[in-house]
């Protein structure tokens, strides 16, 4: 009987998964919107296509062209744009790859990217220009990763990020834990994932039973930008990874038009806390190539931390960063 429910819930997310709105007229159309109301990006629209799970398109408002979760997955025409500065690789990962679907680039943690796909596209992300596919480990590539890992006991932790670690089925997951268990030094697992937050039914019976049964602490860090991304179904999902004694922590990206004033920020604190969420860093946008339109100044990102401490708790104060390549880990602005 649990098997079934858990074949169910299995089945459902992938579902979901499996039928994500990627045509822009649909995505208009479920809005509301009319193609004037939005420009759409030609180049960036091919290279990184729209793609967008159903349970978080329902959060954002209909008629809204301006809305905050809308804006982080339309492709704009502005994403065309060529911007001095603004580059396909700005963090020189592909240097950081010792071995394919590795990244080690900080003391004691290494970073493990188990697919390439994400539940949603993201038109920030710096992964956008990742070319993926040749990066994306097969069984040979997982042994050279786990060699890898083996051989250096100064790892103490793994990051599994991507792409997004939890678009992987269970019984993959499962098969990945069982590895890094299988090496002592390993002691901390941390997933940097959307899913909960895009498809809160991923955060199954049976995923939250895996985590709960592993040797290793589980961290699980969260990628939300606006306190509007945060419904009932999100906090029930970090409610059953809570109760699996994952620690839950949030990034976000700090983005124009999105999240750039105080008052965005400090609701998305105190909805996070509610959920036993917190927050982690903010992030200064990576120059990548078609983002351009996102990115906020370093003053007006220290202004915004300056007024969240005026009324926060410092525990809801998120650290801002910025990634520098070659350097030894985040930067503190
Ligand atoms: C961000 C990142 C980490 C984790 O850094 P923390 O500061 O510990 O969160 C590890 N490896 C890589 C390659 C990263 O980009
Ligand atoms: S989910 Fe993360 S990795 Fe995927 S597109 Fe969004 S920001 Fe990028």
């Amino acid at each position: 009987m649990l098997q079934e429910i858990s074949l169910h819930q299995e089945s459902s997310w992938q579902e979901t998964l499996s039928d994500l709105v990627t045509d822009p007229a649909e995505l208009l159309a479920l809005l509301e919107l009319s193609p004037g109301d939005m420009g759409l990006a030609k180049q960036g629209q091919l290279d990184f296509p729209l793609r967008v799970p159903r349970p978080f398109l329902a959060r954002m408002e209909v008629g809204n062209p301006q809305d905050p979760l809308l804006l982080q997955v339309w492709p704009q025409g502005d994403e065309d744009l060529e911007v001095p500065g603004f580059v396909a690789d700005p963090l020189e990962e592909m240097d950081s790859q010792p071995v394919a679907g590795i990244l080690h680039k900080y003391a004691g943690r290494l970073l493990l990217m188990p697919t390439s796909s994400c539940a949603i596209h993201c038109r920030y992300c710096f992964r956008r220009h990742f070319p993926y596919q040749a990066s994306i480990p097969d069984r040979q590539a997982w042994q050279n990763s786990f060699d890898y890992l083996r051989q250096r006991d100064s790892i103490q932790e793994v990051i599994l990020s991507g792409g997004d670690p939890l678009a992987v089925s269970d019984r993959h997951l499962d098969w990945l834990l069982g590895q890094l268990e299988g090496i002592a030094h390993v002691g901390t697992l941390r997933l940097h994932t959307r899913l909960p937050i895009m498809i809160p039914a991923r955060v199954s019976a049976a995923l939250c039973r895996r985590l709960a049964a592993s040797r290793l602490r589980c961290v699980l860090v969260l990628h939300s930008n606006h306190a509007r991304e945060l419904d009932d179904a999100v906090a029930a999902a970090c409610a059953r990874l809570r109760d699996s004694g994952v620690i839950l922590l949030n990034q976000s990206v700090l983005l124009r038009d999105i999240n750039d004033n105080a008052e965005a920020l400090s609701e998305l604190s105190e909805r996070l806390f509610d959920m036993g969420v917190l927050p982690y860093y903010l992030h200064l946008l990576d120059r990548t190539g078609g983002t351009a339109h996102f990115e906020v100044d370093e003053q007006r990102g220290l202004d915004l931390i300056e007024a969240l401490r005026q009324q926060l708790p410092g525990y809801l104060v998120p650290k801002l960063v910025r990634e520098t390549p070659g350097a030894a880990a985040k930067q503190p602005v």
